[in-house]
């Protein structure tokens, strides 16, 4: 069956291109799929625009859009198994891990199908007893979504199920390298009922298949998750039709531990927070930051546990974590690591491909811990993506937040400590789109996610996360009209 899907229709590419998709953890073949380039993308525009401005979807009222999604949530759970198996064998990740992330899909679902209906617009008081105002809620039309690799269908849930709530129709155009799981909710879309153009799938590589939701006039708006350089290449393409732009970016994120932090707890989420998925989050906890009188005990246990991760495929049922996503992604990781001991780091451990003859073929890294790191190089400012932990020192509050804010980035991060007043500081001040005190990487579909600063802008989730795919119109209906006499 071929894998793009323009305007209720499952087709080929127009050049008839296809591309084989490995599982990163052993290299062995997933599937075959067609691979768009811009003509697919063009008519993918096109079947959108034609369902946005004469299509029912727009002006189906909001219960019954969100009615769909909730049909949709019900679909994903009924084929959680084969979709957790599609997202492991695309990534790498364990399948527990996609299984976790097929509920959060479900529930993203659920949760847009839920707000859409419950939320009306609203009636303005004028003061005026001739006028009636009303801000109304409109979808913003055709919207281009962009994804990354790492949380193939979270990142796509987070676009298409608020995108579709407010009434917009889209072209979906995920990762080249991870297209299955989108391949399948495209299905589900269809099966829950949604109308021919209103969800579009363009399989295939940013410069080719992507590149047209930036820049095309028939495009409202595009929102785009991945990179920061690509994202900037995005803005940019989208400036010459003044597109709305969402931009989730990527975070270099600090993870602040105060000496007064529960210890056990704090070794065991930095862990988490670098390490799970590889290190793969956009989220992840890259940069420990430990207040100088616990810096030893704390950075000698984490290191400790760190060597004895267990790395392994994605059915591999004693694997912590898994492998990276290609060998070009593994060669950059590689490069900071060489760049942040050359820029006078100490490797504390990792820093290499694992050797057990069983992970040759998939693209492993080592746990790493580079100690005694500072600010200003690469290796701390710069997003490696992967299972590198640089840890840094500091012996005062303001000087903690100081180092946390020395990047571009200002994602989310967290703060250990059992002062309440110095978390509740310190959360304050951190520039990030997420803090956590005393957790690491929880988030729930009602709070809204993203970055401050080069991290992106716009909100996914949460009520702001509808919002971006909505126009706000406001009515203004003027009961008496009569002349005013101004120019008599
Ligand atoms: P990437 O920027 O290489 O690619 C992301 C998507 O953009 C892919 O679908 C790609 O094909 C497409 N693309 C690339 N060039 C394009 C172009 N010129 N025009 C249109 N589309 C184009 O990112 P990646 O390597 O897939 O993902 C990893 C990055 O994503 C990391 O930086 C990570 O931090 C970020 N990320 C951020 C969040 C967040 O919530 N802020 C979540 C997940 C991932």
């Amino acid at each position: 069956m071929p894998d793009l899907f323009i305007d209720g229709a499952w087709r080929g590419a127009v050049d008839e291109r296809t591309r084989e998709i490995r599982c990163p953890a052993d290299g062995s073949l997933v599937g075959v799929v067609d691979e768009a380039g811009g003509k697919d993308t063009v008519e993918a525009i096109a079947a959108a625009r034609r369902a946005f401005d004469e299509g029912p979807w727009p002006r189906t009222p909001a219960h019954e859009r969100g009615d769909l999604l909730l049909r949709v949530a019900d679909l994903l759970g009924r084929d959680k198994e084969a979709l957790a198996r599609a997202e492991s064998l695309d990534t790498g990740k364990r399948l527990v891990e996609s299984e976790y992330d097929i509920d959060d899909i479900a529930n993203c679902f659920r949760y847009f199908g839920r707000l859409v209906a419950s939320e009306t617009g609203r009636v303005v008081d004028t003061g005026r007893a001739d006028v009636d105002s009303r801000v109304v809620y409109e979808p913003v039309g055709v919207c281009g979504l962009i994804t990354p690799w790492n949380y193939p269908l979270l990142q796509t849930a987070w676009k298409v199920a608020p995108a579709l709530a407010a009434g917009n129709t889209v072209v979906l155009k995920p990762s080249e390298l991870t297209p299955h799981t989108a391949i399948h909710l495209l299905r589900l879309l269809a099966e829950a009922g949604l109308p021919p153009g209103v969800g579009n799938l363009v399989l295939g590589t940013g410069p080719e298949a992507g590149a047209p939701l930036a820049d095309h006039p028939d495009v409202d708006l595009v929102s785009f998750t991945g990179g920061l350089e690509t994202g900037r290449r995005l803005m940019a393409a989208a400036a010459g039709t003044v597109k709305k732009v969402a931009l989730e970016l990527g975070g270099k994120n600090p993870n602040l531990v105060f000496a007064d932090a529960d210890f056990e707890t704090a070794v065991d989420m930095a862990l988490t927070a670098v390490f799970l998925h590889s290190g793969q989050v956009c989220s992840a906890g890259a940069r420990l930051l430990v207040e100088d009188a616990l810096h030893d005990r704390f950075v000698d246990e984490v290191v400790r546990r760190a060597r004895d991760i267990r790395l392994g495929g994605p059915f591999d049922e004693r694997a912590q974590t898994g492998p990276l996503i290609s060998a070009a992604h593994r060669a950059k990781v590689e490069a900071y690591v060489a760049r942040g001991l050359a820029e006078g780091a100490v490797l504390r451990c990792g820093g290499t491909r694992p050797d057990r003859p069983d992970l040759v073929g998939g693209f492993y890294y080592l746990p790493t811990v580079l100690d005694e790191c500072a600010a200003g190089m690469s290796v701390v400012r710069e997003e490696s993506f992967g299972p590198v932990l640089t840890v840094e020192r500091f012996t005062s509050e303001e000087e903690a937040v100081r180092l946390a804010d020395d990047t571009v980035y200002g994602l989310a991060g967290a703060v250990w400590t059992s002062d309440e007043a110095r978390a509740a500081r310190v959360a304050a001040r951190l520039r990030l789109g997420t803090v956590w005190i005393n957790d690491y990487h929880p988030y729930v579909p009602q709070a809204e996610w993203g970055g401050f600063k080069q991290s992106g802008f716009g909100r996914e989730l949460g009520p702001a996360g509808l919002a971006e795919y909505r126009e706000t119109k406001h009515i203004w209906r003027n009961t008496r009209p009569s002349p005013q006499g101004w120019f008599d």
